[in-house]
């Protein structure tokens, strides 16, 4: 849940309630191919409850839930691309971040200009 008590868009997506071109789902991880792909490969990797905003709140409350976020994105990475990729984390509004729910953005394959690296 989201600090308003709504479940965030990205627990839908875990739900079932909105589709998504799913990639991987473990216990507490889900990974899917991003609605607006700026790169080849464009993969958001989130855990499936959006109890934590970001990666800064991930990072403290959670560290081992952080660390499966890391190498399920590099499993990944071994599937989708040459295995070398960019691992990004929106941190606030200012940064990019509209939705509030810790998630990285997987990109791979080359990217776009203007994109959001
Ligand atoms: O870092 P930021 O919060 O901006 O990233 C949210 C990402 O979630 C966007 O890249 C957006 O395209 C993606 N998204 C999605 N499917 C949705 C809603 C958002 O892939 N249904």
């Amino acid at each position: 849940m989201s600090g308003t008590g709504e479940p965030t868009i990205f627990e839908r997506i875990a739900a079932g309630e909105i589709p998504a071109r799913m990639v991987l789902e473990t216990d507490r991880v889900i990974a899917f191919h991003d609605i607006s792909p700026q790169a080849p490969v464009h993969v958001i990797v989130t855990p499936r409850e959006g109890r934590h905003r970001d990666v800064v709140e991930l990072a403290a409350a959670d560290p081992e839930l952080l660390a499966e976020l890391v190498a399920t994105a590099k499993r990944i990475a071994d599937e989708l691309t040459d295995g070398e990729f960019r691992l990004i984390f929106n941190t606030g509004p200012a940064a990019g971040q509209t939705v509030f729910h810790v998630h990285a953005h997987l990109l791979g394959g080359g990217l776009k200009e203007g994109s959001l690296a």
